[in-house]
């Protein structure tokens, strides 16, 4: 594996079909999910990091991101990546951009409301990202069913020459979904975040059973997550899932996604809802502790 900082590194260096896996670093098994699923489909596997300022609405936030290159390029490299692509601020941002990706519609809800400018932040260095690239195809994780739903229209609408592959999310032993910012949850926070996927899973498991109606399913995750202990209820919202747009009827495959926060993280997480096979998509769940703790 290659380790670089400059657009054109990455492109003299790709050879055959290029696929692409964006991140923000801090890798965990949902990162490493990506690049393994990538290694069996391109010729060259290209892993970014960078941690981008534009799409941070809280500063402290930003400042508190977990960072560990070294830890990040042995992961990468293990997992099957070519080249990691690492930009310098200066790279990206050569001077303060005034452009911005602007995807309408999709990028307003949920994340959107409770977020200001986060998509336009993550449309623009995602589109940064595909045009200094160049990528055949670019991973992205189900866990972020919103920014992937941003993703596909913002392709779309640009005539992006790149393919977008969706993956499942992967999630702790005892169900919580891998993020970095997990590492922020002492132990006694990261059983209180457990709520949320728990609320999930349960709405999965009358989705399931037949329930239909998005008030009562909606109503049941608010329910259960406003009591829990310690933590603080966003939004439960049931959503188309190639637009993202909040829907009132299940008719074609929804993801039904809430946001909690415990503490000083906000935690985000969703399962997909097919009607016509009447199956949930819950992710896929670790056997071992998750890398993320080892040495924290
Ligand atoms: P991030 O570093 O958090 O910006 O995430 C980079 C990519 O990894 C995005 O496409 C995320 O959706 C994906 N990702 C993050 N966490 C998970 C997870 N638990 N399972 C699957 N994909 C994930």
């Amino acid at each position: 594996m290659k380790t670089v900082h400059e657009f054109g590194d990455v492109r003299s260096l790709a050879v055959g079909r290029v696929g692409l896996v964006l991140t923000m670093g801090f890798l965990h098994e949902g990162h490493l999910s990506l690049i393994e699923a990538a290694r069996e489909n391109v010729d060259t596997v290209v892993v970014s990091i960078f941690v981008n300022p534009l799409q941070f609405n809280e500063p402290s936030d930003f400042v508190s991101y977990p960072r560990d290159r070294e830890r990040d390029a042995a992961l990468a490299e293990a997992a099957g990546a070519d080249v990691l692509f690492v930009p310098d601020d200066s790279t990206m941002y050569p001077s303060e951009p005034v452009t911005r990706i602007e995807v309408g519609g999709v990028a307003d809800g949920m994340e959107g409301a409770k977020r200001p400018g986060h998509f336009a932040g993550v449309a623009t260095v995602v589109g940064k990202l595909f045009a200094g690239t160049q990528p055949d195809l670019a991973y992205f994780g189900r866990k972020d069913a919103q920014q992937l739903a941003v993703v596909r229209t913002m392709v779309r609408d640009l005539s992006f020459p790149v393919d977008i592959v969706g993956r499942p999310i992967v999630r702790e032993s005892e169900g919580l979904a891998l993020s970095s910012r997990n590492v922020r949850l002492d132990p006694s926070s990261r059983t209180h975040a457990l709520a949320l996927s728990g609320a999930l899973f349960q709405v999965a498991d009358a989705f399931e059973a037949g329930e239909r109606s998005v008030v009562d399913l909606t109503a049941s995750i608010e329910e259960r997550l406003r009591g829990e202990n310690r933590v603080v209820f966003e939004y439960a919202e049931i959503a188309n899932a190639p637009d993202a747009a909040v829907t009132n009827h299940i008719g074609t495959e929804v993801f039904l996604a809430a946001a909690i926060r415990v503490g000083n993280v906000r935690l985000i997480d969703n399962v997909y809802l097919d009607p016509v096979s009447g199956v949930a998509d819950r992710g896929i769940r670790l056997s071992a502790p998750s890398i993320l703790y080892e040495g924290v």
